[in-house]
């Protein structure tokens, strides 16, 4: 097959998430944010010369205007006109391109970009396969769990208590939370019971000091584990000892590229990695950090706070994974879904259609639309 074009897709959707509206929405920088009323993503589609087409994303929310122009500007070019039809063939293309594109970080948009350009090339090659990616994964199981994320509540106990019953009323066995504060995390303890498993990521506020004085007064709460407590994120030594203070601990979404996951993996910095494909480099990248992690023998339970073909793409990874690794998604309800997965389950089937199986109501991103380059060649990229 041989990549004729690139298009780029931002679109917009908004959310209910049970919480106040506020003013300034879109000023926060977190995808949880308690100010955010919509949820961004950036999908790119690839169209091969034999009629076929891959879904890719790119991480993320508000810096997808920084990742578009790293598409548009860098990456599509890179890839347009070059083929392609095995596994080897994508490993070795995005090797080229993460060689060649190296002086322009090893994370960020660039990286970012990388991964939505891996994720579209293993879609296509399913496709043109006629097998789901989670059979070419070499996954057997064909129903995935999953765990819903929930967006900050702004440590309000009252909102907190009644969002956790609406998921434990809905079946889940395990939720996170986005709260920072020992109450609102033990509320919603009370309200799901001992039995469930609960997370809470705090998004790197902390300085080791402060993680560890928080995550000792969490002990009492039973965590399965405490999320990013540390900056700065690559702060290894400092999660590794906050190790002692008796929470587990997870990391890794925001790692520099799949290389920091040795740092992590090498300081016994984590009890859980999460690597996350819309950022690490895509499939390829989440393989190799998987391969990584089971040498290691550390356990993988991927990022993923993304609603397109990142959130398809980490399912089908989840597959490959024990059977009580689980699906984040982003637990958000949609007035205008996206696509049929967006109805959350504790269960979800894996889709049987070729590739990511992941198809997005052309309606819902007309409708919700901010902007669509169509990348055709360097200097022939088609505005609309
Ligand atoms: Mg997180």
């Amino acid at each position: 097959m041989k990549i004729e074009k690139i298009e780029l897709i931002r679109i917009a959707i908004p959310f209910e998430s049970g919480r106040e509206k506020k003013e300034n929405a879109q000023q926060d920088y977190n995808a949880a944010s308690p100010l955010l009323s919509k949820m961004e993503t950036l999908l790119i589609k690839i169209h091969a010369d034999n009629g076929l087409y891959g879904w890719g994303e790119a991480f993320g929310h508000l810096s997808n205007p920084v990742t578009y122009a790293a598409l548009e500007n860098l990456v599509a070019p890179f890839f347009i006109g070059r083929q392609f039809s095995s596994v080897s063939d994508i490993e070795t293309l995005m090797k080229e391109a993460e060689v060649a594109l190296h002086g322009f970080g090893r994370t960020g948009p660039v990286r970012y970009a990388l991964s939505a350009v891996d994720i579209g090339l293993w879609d296509l090659l399913g496709k043109h396969q006629q097998t789901p990616l989670w059979y070419m994964l070499g996954a057997t199981r064909h129903e995935i769990g999953l765990y819903p994320s929930l967006v900050s509540y702004d440590n309000d106990p009252h909102a907190i208590a009644q969002k956790v019953q609406e998921v434990v009323d809905s079946g889940y066995s395990e939720i996170k939370l986005h709260e920072t504060q020992w109450e609102a995390i033990a509320t919603a303890r009370a309200v799901m019971g001992d039995e469930r498993s609960l997370m809470v990521d705090v998004n790197c506020p902390w300085s080791p000091e402060e993680a560890f004085a928080h995550a000792q007064r969490l002990t009492d709460l039973n965590l399965k584990w405490l999320e990013e407590p540390v900056w700065p994120p690559e702060d290894v030594r400092g999660l590794a000892a906050l190790r002692e203070a008796g929470v587990p601990l997870a990391a890794g979404e925001n790692a520099a590229g799949e290389g920091d996951f040795i740092h992590l993996i090498l300081h016994h910095a984590v009890d859980f990695l999460q690597p996350s494909v819309c950022k690490v480099g895509g499939i390829t990248a989440m393989l190799r950090v998987i391969k990584l992690a089971q040498a290691h023998q550390v356990k993988v339970i991927p990022h993923c706070f993304y609603y397109g073909a990142g959130m398809l793409a980490t399912a089908h990874l989840v597959a490959m994974l024990p059977s009580d690794v689980r699906l984040e998604v982003p637990y958000l309800q949609w007035p205008t879904p996206l696509h049929p997965f967006l109805h959350y389950q504790p269960t979800m089937p894996l889709p049987t259609l070729p590739g990511l199986g992941f198809e997005p109501d052309s309606a819902v991103v007309a409708e919700h639309l901010l902007m669509t380059t169509c990348c055709t060649a360097a200097k022939e990229n088609a505005h609309v």
